[in-house]
């Protein structure tokens, strides 16, 4: 029973599926792991470490493999030349990977979609969304930090005192409150606002100020947020106005589950802000949560650098490879059973996660999305 773990093919990935410290869980299970070379040297791992920690290196992995797993999903000639009854496990966004999902079924392949692993409490340890939302939650603060021409914190010397930054955070999820907490201990006065009530008593528990809006709280369900109408959109930018204008620095983190990322800052909110000031959109390539912004780039609005992000975790491939790879670990080990791959599809976790089976698209807005009948 192989398991192979793919090397990347999309531009710029520098994760890895598995790294040599967890090589050694999926042995025990009773799994032979294949690595292809090269596979882990983004993130520093050589085939040497994959070797030594038990793993097999070879061109050939995915020959035989019952299970691929990477992060980005596999190109489409990797899909096409795998038989029938292998399964991958890897983020597939399905929305825009219509065309990919029609191969893997077509191909007859199994496919389960880290994205769509169910947000329960039993999955917390295999939620990858969430693991990479905090390693690009941390980067945000430090790329806010590092872009600053000035102190995060407070510095009282005997050539004066020097304020410390103020920070505003737009969006406090799993990104969010580490960017919080990451600008917190570098010493910023941080500020931020969600539109979630929940999100109030979480922010002020990483030590920042929630800022209170007079609107109605938007709670969706699985603890989401809603989306906005274009009214309440409309009194949020205004009240939230004079509080990007005073920040040193803006980190924006806001999305909504299956929907483009709600724009919170217009390019006149940030014109308003002082000269040096930064602001960092983690939602650039959905959409932005910051008009103006580009995924990948910087750019000047106003007196502010205007930093977009593109797949932040990737700028820290170590940890956020690390992580991803217990999130698929655990996932393994919930669909081995007696010591085979074998996934129970009567498991909320397994059934929920999985887009493609038996030739079938598993996943039904998936299905609806390929023009297919739904039940
Ligand atoms: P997300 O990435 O979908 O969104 C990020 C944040 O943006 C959310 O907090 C959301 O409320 C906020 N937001 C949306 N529209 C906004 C707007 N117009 N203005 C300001 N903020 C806005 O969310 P996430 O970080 O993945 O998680 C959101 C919630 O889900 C959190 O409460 C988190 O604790 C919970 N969660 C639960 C589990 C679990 O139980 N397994 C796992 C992960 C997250």
């Amino acid at each position: 029973m192989r398991i192979a773990v793919a090397k990347e093919s999309r531009q710029g990935e520098t994760r890895v599926a598995l790294v040599p410290e967890l090589v050694g869980k999926l042995t025990a299970l009773g799994y032979t792991v294949v690595v292809e070379p090269g596979a882990g040297l983004g993130a520093l791992h050589a085939d040497e470490e994959y070797a030594a920690a038990g793993a097999e290196v070879s061109e050939a992995a995915l020959d035989g493999a019952v299970l691929v797993v990477s992060v980005a999903p596999l190109d489409t000639t990797r899909v096409r030349s795998l038989p029938a009854g292998t399964a991958t496990l890897s983020f597939l966004p399905v929305n825009q990977s219509l065309d990919l999902v029609a191969d893997l079924r077509d191909c007859g392949l199994t496919s389960f979609a880290m994205e769509l692993v169910p947000r329960i409490s039993r999955a917390q340890s295999m939620d990858a969304l969430s693991s990479q939302a905090l390693v690009a939650g941390y980067r945000s603060a430090i790329v806010a930090a590092g872009l600053l021409h000035r102190f995060f914190p407070l510095n009282m010397t005997a050539a004066g005192t020097v304020p410390p930054a103020q920070v505003v955070v737009l969006g406090a999820g799993v990104a969010g409150l580490q960017a919080i907490a990451t600008a917190k201990r570098l010493g910023a006065v941080v500020k931020a606002y969600d539109v979630r009530a929940a999100a109030a008593e979480e922010i002020r528990s990483v030590g920042a100020q929630a800022i209170e809006l007079e609107l109605e709280s938007l709670e969706g369900t699985g603890g989401y947020a809603r989306e906005m109408t274009e009214e309440r959109a409309a009194r949020q930018l205004d009240l939230l106005a004079p509080y990007i204008a005073a920040a040193d620095a803006l980190i924006t983190t806001a999305a909504v589950p299956g929907r483009q990322a709600p724009m919170l800052v217009t390019a006149a909110m940030v014109e308003q802000m002082s000269p040096g000031s930064v602001v960092v959109d983690l939602a650039a390539e959905s959409g932005g949560n910051v008009e103006g912004s580009v995924p990948g780039q910087v750019v000047r609005i106003g007196h502010a650098q205007v930093w977009g992000g593109a797949n932040v975790p990737a700028q820290m491939p170590g940890p956020a490879s690390r992580l991803y790879a217990q999130n698929i670990v655990n996932l393994v080990t919930l669909m081995t059973r007696d010591g085979a791959f074998d996934p129970d599809f009567d498991d909320e976790i397994v059934a929920g996660s999985c887009v493609t089976r038996d030739g079938t698209v598993a996943h039904e807005p998936t299905r609806a999305a390929l023009g297919e009948e739904t039940a």
